[in-house]
This record gives structure tokens, C-alpha cells and sequence, in this order.
């Protein structure tokens, strides 16, 4: 029995932006917004104490934060966040592409952490709330959207290492244009060289800031190495391929089949991952989940057994990958183009999001 209260968009007590950008600033700031660059008039808060539980929930003007310089977030990382989006279909309604995937797994990282758990509810009714204030905020051009950032961290002024007895949900809303603007371009990737993005048991699993800090280094030296992104191996034994920094992988190969790496607590379990997945079967293809050695895979590759390269998750929905590179093997993914199969889903997950094609899986949710 779900005996927490009810809560509501209407909950959330707005006190309006009397600064909001005039329309046309709006437009002119959302004209190339670079990736989390460009924030919209105001965000979506709630305040959890261990005392009274969540509560004080308000849209208000996006403006810096009042923060303690003692808060745990600034110590110890005690922090958890999401990624979703807000699409405009044509009909002028904006959707939301399986926001209780977000919600669910929030609480979930939210338990590893030692943060309390927002309600699927109460996440939906912020993000309806901050929507409608900030509605003309979502982008109307082709592949753009509002990214939406939710975001728990410890608030409490303590620097005893424990879970912060203050918690402050709060919820951002950046507008992107689309992610490949010069048409999908495919990437290439760096194995990570003496670098792990996660552990058994460790944090790997959940969305949080720390998983991402623990990336950069690795990251820039895929960079330096003349590729895009990093693929990390598992801890253990160095061997079986993981996920990107922040993408699930996926290999097809030349029999049809589809294999992605198994979650086994150390890979981020993507919505997008579980939805090409879904996707994949109901189009009657076989999908495993297994471990795939990094070697298998640049065999594969070598040996025209595994066809195409891709990776996924909300920024991007779908990326190509036409190289995989190490210190030992530069190899190409096919011909180095983005595959059929890749292009596919990319194309049928796009259209269920902008409402161009039947929602037959009842993925999309109306917000406004
Ligand atoms: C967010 C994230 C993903 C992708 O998840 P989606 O729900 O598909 O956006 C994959 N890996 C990591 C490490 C992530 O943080």
C-alpha cells in the first residue's frame, strides 16, 4: 500500500521570474544553444530533511545557489542526477520519452548514495510544473528538445562523513538543438589504458556526478589519441568491454544478432539501452546480453563477424562508431560509415519521440 500523500504539479508554488527572458531573447538564445549551455527562466525545487521528508516544493527564478561551504555535496560527492527529455510534437503538445525509467532509476541511485528516494510522482509533477511556466522553452525545429537535468544532493553544513541530514532536489532545463548538426557523423573510440569507470559493488551503476569525475582524465586521453570517446573494460580483468563515459555499446554482427554487454552493477542500466533492446525483439531480432572480451570484439571487427559499432543514451539517442582504437590496433567498423541497422534505430526511436511514427510501445507521456 503507497501510503505518501499525493502530490501534484499544483504543489508546486511558482514564484515567477520577473527578470524571464522577452520573447524574442528566448528566441535568439535558443537559436545554436551549445549542449547545457542555455537555462531556462526558472527551475523546480523540493527540500528534504530527515525530520520532516520532502517538503517546501516551489518553481522559482533560476539563479545561482545559496550553499553552506560545509555542505556534503562539496565533500564527499553525496549527489545523484538524471537526463531526459522534453520533445514539441506538431500538434503543439510536449511529450516525455519513459520519464518513470528516469524516476525509478533516480530512487535507485538515490539508495546507493545515502540520499532519499523522490517519488516517481513528485518527479513527474516537478517536471510539469517547471514546464508550465517555462513551456516556450521547449524547441519547435526538427531533432531539438529541452533537455531536463534532476539533480539530489546533500545539502547539510557537516563535515562528519554520514548521510546529510538536508536534501535539495532541484530541477534545470537546458534547450538543445540537434545533437549531430551536420548530419550523424560516426565517432571513434579509445579503449581506456589503465582506468576503470566502476567496480563490483562499487558506484557504477548509479547516475552520479562522481562516475563522471573519475572519467575526464581517460577522457582527454582519448582526446589526445585523436578519438572522440572512451571505452572503458571491466575492473576485474581488464578484459570485457563495459560502456562509454556516459553511452551503453552495442555490436551487431553479420548473422543478425545483437550483442550488448550484460548489467551486472557495473554498467549505468541507459533507458535508451532498454528501449533498442525492446525495440530489437519486437522487430523479431535476437539480442544477447552476455560479457564481450575486448579481444572478441576487435576479432570480430577483423574478421567481418561483427558488422557495426554503436552507442546510445539520451544526448545523442544513437551514435555510430567507426573506430576502435588502442595502444596495440586501430581497427575500422565496416567501411567506417554509420551502419544500416544502426541508422534504423536511430530513425525509429526519433520518430516515436517527435510523434512521427505510432507510439506502439506507450513510450511517450504528455506533459503540457
Ligand atoms: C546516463 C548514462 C547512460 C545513458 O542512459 P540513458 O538513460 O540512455 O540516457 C549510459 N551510461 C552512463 C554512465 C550514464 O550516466
Amino acid at each position: 500500500m503507497d501510503e505518501s500523500p499525493t502530490v501534484t504539479a499544483a504543489d508546486y508554488t511558482l514564484t515567477a521570474n520577473s527578470a524571464a527572458a522577452s520573447a524574442a531573447e528566448r528566441t535568439r538564445l535558443m537559436e545554436a544553444p551549445a549542449f547545457g549551455m542555455v537555462f531556462t527562466d526558472h527551475m523546480a525545487r523540493a527540500t528534504w530533511t530527515i525530520d520532516g521528508g520532502w517538503g517546501n516544493r516551489r518553481v522559482e527564478p533560476f539563479a545561482d545557489l545559496a550553499l553552506h561551504p560545509g555542505a556534503t555535496v562539496l565533500h564527499y560527492s553525496q549527489q545523484v542526477f538524471e537526463g531526459l527529455k522534453a520533445y514539441r510534437w506538431a500538434d503543439g503538445s510536449t511529450r516525455l520519452f519513459r520519464p518513470e525509467g528516469n524516476a525509478r532509476r533516480m530512487a535507485a541511485s538515490a539508495a546507493r548514495l545515502g540520499l532519499p528516494a523522490l517519488s516517481e510522482q513528485d518527479f513527474l509533477a516537478s517536471i510539469e510544473a517547471l514546464l508550465a511556466v517555462d513551456g516556450d522553452w521547449v524547441p519547435t525545429e526538427g531533432e531539438s528538445s529541452l533537455y531536463l537535468r534532476p539533480l539530489l544532493m546533500g545539502t547539510e553544513p557537516c563535515l562528519g562523513v554520514r548521510p546529510s541530514h538536508e536534501v535539495e532536489y532541484l530541477l534545470m532545463a537546458c534547450p538543445v538543438g540537434a545533437y549531430f548538426s551536420g548530419g550523424v557523423r560516426p565517432v571513434s573510440i579509445w579503449v581506456a589504458q589503465g582506468f576503470h569507470r566502476a567496480g563490483e559493488g562499487g558506484t557504477g551503476q548509479a547516475k552520479t556526478g562522481g562516475n563522471y569525475a573519475g572519467s575526464l582524465l581517460p577522457q582527454q586521453q582519448a582526446q589526445d589519441n585523436g578519438c572522440d570517446q572512451v571505452l572503458f573494460l571491466d575492473a576485474r580483468e581488464d578484459k570485457y568491454i563495459e560502456e562509454l563515459g556516459g553511452m551503453n555499446v552495442f555490436a551487431v554482427r553479420r548473422d543478425g544478432t545483437v550483442w550488448t554487454p550484460r548489467v551486472t552493477g557495473t554498467i549505468l542500466e541507459g533507458v535508451t539501452r532498454a528501449s533498442v533492446i525492446e525495440l530489437l525483439r519486437a522487430e523479431g531480432r535476437e539480442v544477447v546480453e552476455r560479457d564481450i572480451s575486448l579481444e572478441a570484439l576487435r576479432e570480430g571487427i577483423s574478421d567481418g563477424s561483427v558488422v557495426e559499432l554503436f552507442a546510445c543514451g539520451t544526448a545523442a539517442v544513437i551514435t555510430p562508431i567507426a573506430r576502435l582504437v588502442s595502444p596495440d590496433f586501430d581497427v575500422l567498423v565496416g567501411d567506417g560509415g554509420p551502419g544500416t541497422l544502426t541508422m534504423h534505430l536511430r530513425t525509429v526511436l526519433t520518430d516515436i519521440q517527435y510523434g512521427r511514427r505510432d507510439d506502439q510501445f506507450g513510450w511517450m507521456t504528455q506533459i503540457a
